[in-house]
């Protein structure tokens, strides 16, 4: 039997973390296979706070104990995080395996928090002093490294919905099924009345944090796809700086051109 406590409220699961050193436990997808940390666990699955899914103003708020599944089979959920979603691992993991956790884990490789970049997406904060949002961007500050005081959960994904329907998706791993990403991409390109509205790229699992590029995907927006192309070089060369993988069991040049072409097919997808 493994030690811990078992909320059934946010304000109590808050309560706890404040008072203990506890280590949140959600589906415990990553928790188990990984080291064992000294602490007793604060189960998170009694929560219903942080089951909720609502919309607001633009902006759909995914509680943080989500499981994949649940999300999957959500009215709300957006194509592209149900797709992002849906190749990963397999059934077993989706139905215990939270976005919460997915981001709490701080990895690169995390597929729906590579979704939750593209789409500028926000995280909850909250402890018992009170609640912050914080961008997803500012939230991860290196491996394992997270802006995430000790008294603090990640209760919900405040993800907003404007841009996010014309998209491209790829995951590559090394096999087709169960796979954990070797290089995944998200790409959002809008264009209204012919013109770039918005373009957002992101490449997870090949270096620290995931890659998002706003000063770069800035080039495209405001210009038709006529003029876009004639920038599409620039674009690609500043990318090429941008990216440099970290060394993994692929090799860091691979993954890069891998990468490069990723981005040259999703600009291509838009006749750009
Ligand atoms: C066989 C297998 C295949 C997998 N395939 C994939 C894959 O394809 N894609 C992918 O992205 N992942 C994959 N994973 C990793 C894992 O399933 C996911 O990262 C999952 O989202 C973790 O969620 P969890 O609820 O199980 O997290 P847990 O294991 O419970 O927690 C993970 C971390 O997050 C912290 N945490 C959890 N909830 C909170 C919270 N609310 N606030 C603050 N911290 C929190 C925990 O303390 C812990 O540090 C795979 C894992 C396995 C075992």
């Amino acid at each position: 039997m493994v030690n811990g406590f078992h909320p059934t409220s946010l304000q109590e699961a808050l309560a706890i973390r404040s008072q203990n050193n506890v280590i949140p436990y959600a589906g415990g997808t990553d928790l188990m296979i990984g080291e064992h940390r000294p602490g007793s666990y604060l189960f998170l699955h009694g929560v219903p706070e942080l089951k909720r899914v609502y919309q607001e103003d633009g902006v759909l708020h995914l509680g943080a104990g989500c499981t994949f599944t649940e999300l999957l089979e959500h009215p709300l959920t957006p194509p592209l995080l149900k797709e992002a979603l849906a190749q990963i691992a397999a059934p077993a993991i989706r139905n215990e395996g939270t976005i919460g956790g997915n981001i709490g884990n701080g990895s690169a490789k995390a597929d729906s928090a590579l979704v939750f970049f593209a789409a500028d997406a926000s995280l909850k904060l909250e402890s018992v002093s009170g609640a912050r949002i914080l961008p997803i961007r500012d939230f991860y500050l290196g491996r394992k490294k997270l802006a995430l005081q000790a008294d603090e959960l990640i209760t919900e994904v405040l993800l907003p919905l404007r841009w996010l329907e014309s998209y491209v998706y790829q995951k590559i791993g090394a096999r087709n099924a169960l796979a954990i990403s070797r290089i995944s991409f998200a790409g959002l390109l809008a264009v209204e009345n012919g013109v770039i509205a918005h373009a957002a790229v992101t490449f997870g699992a090949i270096s620290d944090v995931v890659i998002r590029r706003a000063d770069i995907d800035s080039m495209l927006v405001g210009r038709t796809i006529a003029e876009a192309r004639a920038l599409k070089e620039a674009y690609l060369a500043a990318y090429s700086e941008a990216i440099v993988p970290t060394r993994g069991r692929v090799s860091a040049e691979y993954r890069k051109t891998v990468c490069l072409n990723l981005l040259h097919d999703f600009l291509e997808q838009f006749g750009v």
